[in-house]
C-alpha cells in the first residue's frame, strides 16, 4: 500500500496518519522528520535543508526530492508507505512518479482530508497552550478546569502566535494556493479520495479505513 495524505493545517492529518501507519504497518515518510534526521547526522543535504527552513522558506525541490529518494530507495524500494508533507509541488510529484515507475510501481491512493475554513479557524483560534509544560486546551472543546490556568501544572495559558486568526487565515490561503495544482494532478490520475474531516477523530478514521478497504 502506497499512500499520500493531504490536508490543511488543523485538519488532523498528522494524528490520522500516525494511526494508519501503525495499523497497516506502513513506513512513515515524513519530510519534516527526514530533514531533521539528516540534519542531526550532519549530512550535507540535511544542513542545506535546515538553511531553507531557518530562513522561513520551503526546502527546494532538488533537495527534497533527493532526501526522499534516499529514504524510499535505500537498498530496495519501500513496499508499503505513507507520505506526509511530500510532494508539495508538481515537480516533486512528477519526480515521485518517476522514482516509483523505475521500480514498476505507483501510488495507490491520495487521501485528502477536507475541512472547511470556518471549522479550522474555530479549532485553531480557540486553542490555548500552557506557558510552562506546553499542554494544549481549547476554549470550547477542552477547557481547563479553571479559565486560563493549566490543569497539569498551574501554568498560565496563552494563545500561540500560530493560532491567531490572522496567522491561521494566512496559512490556509497559502496551503490552498500551493496544493490546488497537486490535487488536480492526482485527480486526473484517478487516485484522489476525499474524506470529510469535520467528524470526530474515530469517525474520520473509520471513513479512511472503509476507503482503503474498498479501493485497494
Ligand atoms: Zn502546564
Amino acid at each position: 500500500m502506497k499512500l499520500l495524505m493531504m490536508g490543511p493545517p488543523g485538519a488532523g492529518k498528522g494524528t490520522q496518519a500516525k494511526k494508519i501507519v501503525e495499523d497497516y504497518h506502513l513506513a512513515n515518510i515524513s519530510t519534516g522528520d527526514m530533514f531533521r534526521e539528516s540534519y542531526r547526522k550532519k549530512e550535507s543535504l540535511g544542513l542545506l535543508a535546515m538553511e531553507f527552513i531557518r530562513d522561513g522558506h520551503l526546502v527546494s525541490d532538488e533537495i527534497t526530492i533527493e532526501i526522499v529518494r534516499r529514504r524510499l530507495f535505500v537498498n530496495h524500494v519501500e513496499k508499503n508507505f505513507l507520505l506526509d508533507g511530500f510532494p508539495r509541488t508538481i515537480t516533486q510529484a512528477e519526480a515521485l512518479d518517476e522514482m516509483l515507475e523505475v521500480e514498476q510501481t505507483k501510488l495507490d491512493a491520495v487521501i485528502q482530508i477536507v475541512v472547511s475554513d470556518a471549522v479550522i479557524l474555530n479549532r485553531m483560534v480557540g486553542r490555548r497552550s500552557c506557558s510552562i509544560c506546553g499542554a494544549t486546551y481549547h476554549v470550547d472543546y477542552k477547557p481547563p478546569q479553571k479559565e486560563g490556568v493549566c490543569d497539569a501544572c498551574g501554568g498560565v495559558l496563552y494563545q500561540r502566535e500560530d493560532d491567531k486568526h490572522e496567522s491561521v487565515r494566512n496559512r490556509l490561503d497559502i496551503y490552498k494556493e500551493k496544493t490546488k495544482p497537486l490535487i488536480d494532478y492526482y485527480d486526473a490520475q484517478g487516485i484522489l479520495y476525499e474524506v470529510n474531516g469535520e467528524k470526530s477523530f474515530d469517525a474520520v478514521y473509520r471513513d479512511i479505513q472503509t476507503l482503503l478497504e474498498t479501493h485497494l
